[in-house]
């Protein structure tokens, strides 16, 4: 007999396909009315998350037989914790797998934003190069310091890459670690420090607008920001108005506040590179964060310990 378990959205398609498979799957965002959907789940204990919605204490309490919540993806800042906590609940996401690719996306980020690439290749496809002549000088990433606002996993993974580039690294959490690049007590001081503030922390309450008007002056006009974190770490307005004004240099963003909705204004900035959150979307990665996913639920349904607890 196969388990039973409640997904809440649509999510990467491979994975549903396994969900779906393994187990008896109640999709709840197809049901017509989600609280009686609800209450027919009121006996199941696990649940799949994809996505940015939110699983707080109400849905924990709707589903008061709930012992785990395997999420799709390492960021878990949609779900309460705490709530969680409070209910032995247990949650799972996916790190490490997502870590290559993710660190890739930043160094694109990092490249494009200075070297402005995909302008340039616009100002080719516009047909400007016969009559306006050459693109216009862009920066250089080699020497240039790299500051990482959160060097965990998917930042040590950057660092390493950076530095193949010759970019030196600074970072800052709020433990030191030991590591071989000098820490800086406070993200203004990072940003003082920095040719670009690579931010790479979770979401999440305690990171909201982290980078905020003073991370930002700390930075400079010659400052770059980029962002694969979440776009809540950002005063996504203040650094509008900053790229706006020329406050600082330029910006590179795979994430947004209100995804998928960026505000419009960014679309006709020349010194912005805007990715739609695609630093973990491969066809590897996107497996392999799905096997993990599925992996955790089999594990906790065996009576074993889960792979991956947040
Ligand atoms: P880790 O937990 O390994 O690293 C997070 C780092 O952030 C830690 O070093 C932590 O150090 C630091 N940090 C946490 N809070 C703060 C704070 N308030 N101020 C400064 N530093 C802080 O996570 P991962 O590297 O695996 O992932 C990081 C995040 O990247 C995810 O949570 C997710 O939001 C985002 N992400 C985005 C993706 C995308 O598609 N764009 C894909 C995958 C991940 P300390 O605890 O010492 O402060």
């Amino acid at each position: 007999m196969k388990h039973e378990i409640i997904i809440t959205a649509a999510g990467h398609k491979g994975t549903l396909e396994r969900l779906q498979n393994e187990f008896t799957a109640l999709k709840l965002w197809q049901a017509p009315d989600r609280d009686a959907a609800l209450k027919a789940a009121a006996h199941l204990r696990a649940l799949a998350h994809f996505g940015h919605s939110k699983v707080d204490g109400k849905l924990m309490d709707a589903l008061p037989k709930l012992k785990i919540i395997s999420n799709f993806g390492v960021g878990v800042d949609q779900i309460d914790l705490e709530a969680a906590k409070q209910r032995s609940i247990i949650v799972t996401n996916t790190p490490d797998v997502l870590n290559d690719c993710v660190a890739d996306c930043a160094m694109a980020l990092v490249l494009n934003t200075l070297r402005k690439f995909p302008q340039s290749e616009g100002y080719l496809r516009s047909g400007f190069w016969p009559t306006r002549g050459p693109y216009p000088l862009a920066t250089s990433i080699g020497g240039k310091t790299l500051g990482i606002l959160g060097l965990g996993r998917i930042g040590e993974a950057i660092a390493k890459r950076a530095q193949a580039f010759g970019m030196k690294i600074r970072y800052h959490n709020r433990n030191k670690k030991s590591v071989p690049y000098p820490y800086d007590a406070d993200p203004v001081a990072l940003a003082k420090n920095s040719d670009v503030l690579l931010i790479v922390t979770p979401g999440g309450a305690g990171t909201a607008k982290l980078v905020n008007a003073k991370v930002l002056d700390a930075l400079g006009p010659q400052g770059y920001v980029v962002n694969v974190a979440r776009g809540s770490v950002v005063d996504e307005l203040v650094l509008l108005r900053y790229l706006q004004e020329k406050k600082i240099a330029g910006a590179g963003l795979d994430v947004f506040e209100h995804e998928p909705k960026v505000p419009a204004e960014f679309y006709s900035l020349d010194n912005a590179v805007l990715f739609p959150h695609v630093a973990s979307a491969t066809v590897e990665t996107r497996k392999a964060m799905g096997d993990l996913q599925v992996e955790n639920l089999h594990l906790h349904f065996a009576g074993k310990p889960v792979k991956t607890p947040v």
